[in-house]
């Protein structure tokens, strides 16, 4: 096998099979590069390629400015929609970074209950993020008896303890 020198970091590195005549590792960084150099060379010698990149999303932008305002103004479902959405990533992100907070319990080890409340607790189950607010209780020890409904079904403000 033909071991070969990157162009960029110097390093031996074995070609693909695929690509027998490839000069760069497959490194990120060179990778990176290698695409930056073949744009700057097929701008230079190649128009249509030029005017193919003219488009790109943010020179299209420029030259159509306040197209994102019209489109708002005229689609307000549209806008409430996304805003809606944009409110559901950030919960789940919330959630996420919760959950991948190393200085928090481990739940998966810890005697706690979480309980869904809200209008939106159905849709959670359903995986779904939602307006739901969570809260983790801990648990009481086990007792023998067992708990007479699920949470989704917990009418909220009664009477928590059916033992009572
Ligand atoms: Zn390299």
């Amino acid at each position: 096998m033909g071991d070969r020198r990157c162009r960029y970091c110097q390093k031996s590195f074995q070609p693909s099979k695929f690509q027998p005549r490839q000069t760069v590792c497959s490194e990120a960084e060179c990778q990176r590069k290698r695409r930056a150099d073949y744009h700057r060379r097929k701008l230079a010698s190649d128009p249509e390629y030029r005017d193919g990149c003219r488009d790109s999303p943010r020179k299209w932008r420029a030259r159509n400015p306040g197209y994102w305002k019209q489109y708002r103004q005229k689609n307000p479902a549209a806008v409430e929609q996304n805003r809606e959405q944009q409110k559901l990533r950030d919960q789940k992100r919330k959630l996420c970074n919760l959950a991948n907070n190393t200085s928090a319990l481990d739940l998966k080890h810890s005697a706690a209950k979480v309980w869904l409340i809200g209008s939106g607790a159905a849709h959670l189950a359903n995986n779904n993020s939602a307006h739901s607010q969570v809260f983790v209780i801990q648990a009481l020890p086990p007792r023998p008896v067992p708990p007479a409904s699920s949470c989704k079904q917990h009418p909220a403000g009664s009477a928590e303890d059916p033992a009572a």
